[in-house]
């Protein structure tokens, strides 16, 4: 039990630092409301209460993303409903590259999430500029200046 304990604690540093600021959290929520409704619901019903566990660096890649979702939905929907709206679930880093887990959408929408995640794969995440996959156990993508962030 108490090694499992310290594993957990490990991890939390680890992955403490996956964590967009506040205030982008906010604005995302407040721009795009409709992909947002789960932000705010119980841990038990979903990942999504733990705001997006990414660094800001990737801030711009999940904005333009989000956007062009929304644009294709609302486009997409403006007589009726023909694609369901979506919805996310969880947003995190994982093996070094973003990981978008929604619901609804269509092939179109598949696609811009692929895209997405495959940019995150050449941007640091702390700060956006090119970066590239460090070597170490805990794949992380940087720029030279974090290197060691
Ligand atoms: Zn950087």
């Amino acid at each position: 039990m108490r090694v499992r304990i310290e594993l957990e604690l490990a991890d939390r540093e680890v992955y403490g630092k996956n964590k967009m600021r506040q205030e982008l959290d906010e604005y995302l929520c407040k721009v795009y409301p409709k992909m947002m409704v789960n932000r705010n619901k119980d841990m038990q019903e979903t990942c999504m209460c733990w705001g997006f566990e990414v660094g800001d660096g990737w801030f711009n890649i999940i904005n333009q993303l989000m956007g062009n979702i929304q644009h294709h939905l609302d486009w997409k929907n403006r007589n009726e409903e023909v694609v369901p709206q979506v919805t996310l679930d969880q947003v995190k880093e994982k093996f070094g590259s973003l990981r978008f887990y929604y619901t609804g959408g269509d092939d179109y929408i598949r696609g811009m999430a692929t895209m997405a995640e495959s940019m995150s794969g050449v941007t640091c995440e702390v700060c956006g500029n090119i970066g590239e996959s460090n070597g170490g156990p805990w794949i992380r993508v940087r720029c030279k200046e974090h290197d060691n962030e």
